[in-house]
């Protein structure tokens, strides 16, 4: 049995639009330190999934719980526990790069966020726009301040879409490297993302879904058995595989759906 904290449970979790269901019946759970990488082709859902979990969509079938609060019962309390750095993150036009920082530790409640600012700053190369406003900020930076943001007060999870699509070479590695950091302190994070490669490098857990429906979740390693002839492969090939016409839907524990 598993005895790890939860610090995401999804549970029989769908999401229709008028009459199409762009999620359907949708289980998992994550532990701390976890990085989960979830794709699918366009229109998988997970998009919708990650705007659910955030709490920017409601939850109306199924639940969601963070850090052991429920998403539709404690909001509140589910939402401090979480950041969610979306794929084109826009600050706030009036409030310079460390106004940011200085709001948003204050509404985390983390006092010693000066130093901790510095650093961010000096790990993501924004040290030179501290006093630049939101507005002044090409796309790759305000990326970078998205992560610092997500960083200045630890949280139990973070949720990214898309999250290096505007970062320039040096900061693609940056925030790779800062990715395992976060994760090797105990965070877990969730990275949506068409990179497969990112996905494969970084991610401890794969969920990979597909028209809604999830078509494989576990390590790595227990897609490669699920997926045999693609066992040597690369997750590309696993990719192919399992989002293609006619394969089973079973999970990475062999559990039938
Ligand atoms: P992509 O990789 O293209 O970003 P995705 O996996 O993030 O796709 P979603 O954006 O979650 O997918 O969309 C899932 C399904 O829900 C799609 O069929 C999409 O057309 C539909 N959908 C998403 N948002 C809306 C909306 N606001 N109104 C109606 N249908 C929507």
């Amino acid at each position: 049995m598993d005895t790890r904290p939860v610090v995401l449970s999804v549970e029989g979790f769908s999401r229709s639009y008028e009459t199409h269901r762009a999620v359907d019946s949708l289980s998992f759970q994550l532990h701390p330190g976890e990085i989960l990488g979830l794709v699918g082709p366009n229109g998988a859902g997970k998009t919708t999934t990650l705007r659910t979990i955030a709490g920017v969509l409601p939850v109306k079938e199924g639940r969601i719980a963070v850090a052991g609060f429920d998403l539709a019962r404690d909001e509140e309390r589910a939402k401090r526990a979480m950041r969610w750095i979306p794929d084109d993150p826009q600050p706030f036009d009036a409030l310079t790069v460390l106004e940011h920082l200085e709001f948003t530790a204050a509404l985390y409640g983390q006092r010693d966020w000066r130093s901790r600012a510095d650093e961010l700053l000096a790990r993501f190369e924004l040290g030179e726009k501290r006093d630049a406003f939101g507005g002044e900020l090409s796309r790759g930076m305000r990326q970078k301040l998205a992560f610092c943001c997500a960083w200045i007060a630890r949280p139990a999870l973070v949720l990214m879409d898309e999250p290096l699509s505007g970062l320039d070479p040096r900061g693609i590695r940056s925030a790779k490297h800062e990715i395992e950091e976060l994760a090797r302190e105990g965070t877990t994070v969730i990275l949506s993302s068409h990179l497969l490669a990112l996905i494969e490098e970084l991610a401890t857990r794969l969920l990979i879904l597909d028209r809604g429906r999830k078509v494989f979740e576990g390590t790595l390693d227990e897609a490669r058995v699920r997926f045999p002839e693609q066992a040597r492969g690369s997750l590309e090939e696993i990719f192919f595989a399992a989002t293609g016409e006619g394969v089973a839907r079973v999970d990475g524990r062999g559990a039938p759906r």
